[in-house]
């Protein structure tokens, strides 16, 4: 995925200056800067929810920056959103079916019993509750439960918002230990962290994005070293 001079924002107010960056096939590209800096500005343009002002959006050798979401998604675009977005009335099982259901294009039911069995593989605890209402979750458990949405669509770059907002450091353990899972079935992955240790320690390259623009890049562990990173992202002086 290639994003070239990208610039976007919400009516006048633009928030991304001129952003380029790119994750190669397989590659875990980190995304971290300060709150309000325009992570989740930045991914929700990338799978379309916000149209660019200007610049270009190019995925397996396609532009796609004026493709609708769908068909975003069914060449390969997933996105796990911070806050984790579940349908609250409906269970777990139905949470998954119906994002496999809104995404795909025709697949039979077998299809979908296959996505089942890969997500549930990943996520046994999701499996265990079934049946159970997902607004009644615990965080770790939506979490699980946004992700395995998001692979529903058999992505082939998944981006993630913020995916250990609020959750106690065992899941997110038990999280990351299923992001590696899948980056070891060569998924790629862009991930926004507001635990930049975490997410450099994670990632193979990452981007640092200041006020709507890319200030650094470079390899994760480069970026973790970087003094300016240590101080305002690492909580190092
Ligand atoms: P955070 O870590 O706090 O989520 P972020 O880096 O993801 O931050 P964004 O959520 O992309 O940042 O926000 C970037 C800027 O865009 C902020 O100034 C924010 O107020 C503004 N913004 C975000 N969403 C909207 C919206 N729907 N309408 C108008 N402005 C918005």
């Amino acid at each position: 995925m290639d994003i070239r001079n990208l610039v976007a924002g919400y009516g006048k107010n633009e928030v991304l200056h001129n952003v380029s960056l790119s994750v190669a096939p397989g590659e875990v590209v980190a995304l971290i800067g300060a709150n309000g800096a325009g992570k989740t500005t930045l991914m929700s343009t990338i799978l379309g929810r916000i149209a660019p002002m200007s610049g270009e959006v190019r995925f397996k050798g396609e532009d796609i920056t004026k493709a609708s979401v769908q068909r975003r998604v069914r060449k390969g675009l997933a996105l796990v959103p911070e806050g984790r977005e579940p349908l609250k009335p409906l269970t777990v099982q139905e949470n998954l079916v119906v994002a496999r259901n809104r995404n795909a294009d025709g697949r039979g039911r077998a299809e979908v019993h296959e996505q089942l069995d890969q997500v549930y593989d990943l996520f046994p605890r999701l499996k265990d509750r079934y049946r159970q209402q997902s607004g009644s979750m615990s965080g770790g458990e939506q979490q699980m439960l946004a992700i395995g949405r998001a692979l529903m669509s058999r992505p082939e770059l998944l981006m993630l918002d913020e995916p250990s907002l609020g959750l106690a450091p065992t899941i997110v353990d038990t999280v990351f230990e299923s992001l590696a899972r899948l980056r070891g079935s060569g998924l790629s992955m862009l991930l926004v962290e507001q635990d930049a240790f975490l997410a450099l320690d994670f990632a193979d390259r990452g981007y640092v994005l200041d006020t709507g623009g890319v200030t650094l890049e470079g390899p994760a562990n480069e970026l973790a070293a970087d003094p300016t990173v240590k101080a305002s992202y690492l909580g190092m002086a």
